[in-house]
């Protein structure tokens, strides 16, 4: 039996509501577990994520892995996904109308998995998904109620890297971040929500 989550993944597949369309290779819809506790959102597809269609399969993807190593979690527990499905032509911000086009699959996903923690990835998917222009090294590390979830936002990898790597004040930060969102699942209850049914594809439109 094909799950709406699946049915979700299929219809984004073809999806052609904005111009990233165009350009993509291949619909990076999300990786992990269907109904994981933990869902990580990033800002959109880099070069090797569309050409594996996964998101987060470059070098921010092996030091998120090894974040969630180090605090007893391996990525096929987690949900991972970014704010728009495909490739941003040479890596710039997607703009408003992509992620407004995009949003849908992003809340449908988000409803499906029942994530008890959101994890925002940097900047932009924080601004994103809080709707509000923060600045990330204010809000990270804490709890912020969005849609009846806890999204607790920290740095993104890339810009671990960029910073020096482990030994950096940013790696510092992350690491006591990802110990907080370890504290945040052991303590939260999980959402009570009513059970997901498949939607049409057709209704998709309707978001
Ligand atoms: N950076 C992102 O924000 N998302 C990815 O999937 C990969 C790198």
């Amino acid at each position: 039996m094909t799950t709406a989550l699946e049915e979700l993944a299929r219809t984004a597949s073809t999806c052609t509501r904005c111009r990233l369309s165009a350009g993509r290779t291949q619909v990076v819809f999300a990786d992990g577990a269907p109904d994981a506790d933990l869902m990580f959102i990033g800002e959109g597809p880099g070069y090797h994520e569309d050409v594996q269609g996964l998101p987060f399969v470059g070098a921010a993807g092996q030091l998120l892995n090894r974040l969630l190593g180090e605090v007893g979690m391996r990525r096929e527990d987690v949900r991972i996904t970014n704010t728009v499905l495909c490739r941003p032509p040479g890596n710039r911000d997607p703009l408003p109308d992509e992620l407004a086009s995009c949003r849908p699959y992003l809340l449908r996903q988000v409803e499906l998995v029942e994530p008890r923690v959101v994890v925002t990835l940097g900047n932009f998917a924080t601004r994103v998904i809080l709707d509000r222009q923060v600045a990330i090294s204010k809000v990270r590390g804490q709890r912020h109620a969005w849609n009846g979830r806890v999204v607790i936002p920290t740095f993104h990898p890339a810009a671990v890297l960029r910073s020096g790597g482990d030994s950096s004040r940013t790696m510092q930060s992350v690491r006591e971040d990802f110990r907080e969102i370890r504290t945040a699942l052991d303590e939260l209850p999980a959402v009570p929500t009513a059970p997901a049914v498949a939607v049409p594809e057709e209704q998709l439109g309707l978001f």
